[in-house]
């Protein structure tokens, strides 16, 4: 009898632990996080509301969002049992909002019978700012006029802060800088093989919230006809390259073959690679000046020449040039065309030894082709300053100059950049 009654104590005292394991199994609330959490939203934002219970499950959500009086429900859920983890996507454009504060209130529950059964909750507010205009551009600057080939500078301000600006047309964009004295400015270019009526600059700003606004200028675009050459690849110059392009091309052995792929693939990859560098710009101006042409030297190929490649009569290749050749004597001192802030100086492919110097707001500047280099990137050079000697490195038959100017990536004929009338004029006269 006694032996029963001891057993009977013995089987409420496990049947108490087991329900004060199961009451007690979970007493931790769910975990909520909105992204974005705080900041600018628009009409067309998407908040994602990720939910999160470890323990017994999410069960319940409820979101309301908030403005002055106003508490409007916006999502309602319940969720089948062992629902550990949920991403929900929140959808304001079925709610009339105004400009201005609004909060949204999220409230959530777990499967847990903690809290005599009504499981643990989780309640969050969040802060944002609602923005249902688009920013607002005021052109400043006058007289937009573009040659094919040529750059030019717009300036503009905005009325709030904004995450993307520039100026584009087809697939180009061209960054706008914000500058010490609130306004915006923005380098763009013509480039060389835009059809004129391809090139319709708009000025483009999207602000914190994704409000995007897009206005045109006014400008003139004036064409620009390019020359075309022959060259003739010789063997006395494949005999003098394969030795350095072999490592450029390694699965080529036909000297031929060796160039074009060269004079193709590595030319286009060095390319991509300067428009890489664009990045790497400062915001404001670091230039002064007209650029210096280099001393002495006569002018070679020129600016977007359209090339034709012969071997032995037969035409193997087009490409065009851009930049401009400039040759005196062999191992020139090759000067700084401008101030500014070295960015590379080393080996690129077709360039060879070469230096790039970033002159700011998306305006940089190529030396190729050199023997010798007296730069390194980081470096803070002055207009007039050596920076190397000249060479034959890379894509080059003997000694001379390769100079490359680009706006943020884009080749541009930097015959305009030497001009001090037209530097005043297009330039520095809009940065006042
Ligand atoms: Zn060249």
């Amino acid at each position: 009898m006694k032996s029963l009654k001891k057993l009977f104590f013995l089987l409420i005292i496990v049947g108490l632990i087991g329900a004060g394991v199961f009451y007690f199994r979970d007493t931790k609330a769910p975990e909520l996080t909105m992204t974005p959490g705080s900041g600018s939203i628009a009409k067309k934002s998407t908040l994602l509301l990720s939910l999160n219970d470890e323990g017994t499950g999410i069960k319940t959500v409820q979101v309301f969002v908030i403005q002055g009086a106003n508490r409007s429900p916006l999502l309602q859920r319940d969720f089948p049992p062992q629902t550990k983890v949920a991403d929900l996507e929140l959808d304001l454009s079925v709610l009339k909002l105004k400009q201005g504060g609004v909060q949204i209130e999220v409230n959530t529950t777990d499967q847990s019978v903690y809290h005599l059964g009504k499981g643990n909750s989780s309640q969050q507010l969040f802060s944002f700012t609602y923005d249902t205009r688009a920013p607002i551009i005021s052109i400043r600057s006058k007289a937009h006029n573009f040659t094919k080939g040529g750059s030019g500078l717009v300036t503009f301000s905005l009325n709030e802060d904004v995450d993307k600006v520039g100026i584009q047309f087809g697939s180009y964009f061209f960054p706008a800088y914000l500058q010490d004295a609130g306004y915006y400015a923005c380098l763009i270019a013509y480039p060389f093989n835009v059809k004129e009526s391809e090139f319709v600059p708009r000025i483009v700003a999207r602000d914190m919230a994704g409000n995007e606004r897009q206005t045109g200028i006014y400008y003139r675009a004036k064409n620009k006809k390019f020359r075309h050459r022959k060259i003739n690849i010789s063997d006395r110059f494949l005999t003098q390259k394969i030795p350095e392009f072999d490592d450029l091309a390694p699965d080529e052995t036909d000297p031929v073959k060796i160039f074009l792929y060269v004079n193709r693939e590595v030319r286009q990859q060095n390319r991509d690679k300067i428009a890489e560098f664009s990045h790497q710009t400062s915001a404001t101006p670091l230039w002064d000046g007209a650029f210096l042409r280099q001393p002495n030297a006569a002018s070679l190929a020129r600016f977007a020449d359209y090339r034709t490649y012969y071997y032995k009569g037969k035409e193997i290749d087009k490409q065009v040039h851009l930049g401009q050749d400039l040759a005196s004597v062999a191992q020139a001192g090759i000067i700084a065309e401008n101030s500014g802030e070295v960015v590379w100086a080393e080996y690129l492919g077709i360039y060879g030894l070469c230096v790039i110097i970033d002159h700011g707001l998306g305006l940089q500047s190529l030396y190729a082709h050199m023997s010798q280099l007296e730069v390194q990137p980081g470096d803070m050079v002055t207009r007039g300053q050596v920076i190397g000697r000249s060479g034959a490195t890379g894509m080059a038959g003997g000694d001379h100059l390769h100079l490359g100017l680009f706006v943020s990536g884009v080749p541009v004929q930097p015959i305009e950049w030497w001009d001090a009338h037209w530097l005043r004029d297009n330039i520095e006269s809009k940065l006042k």
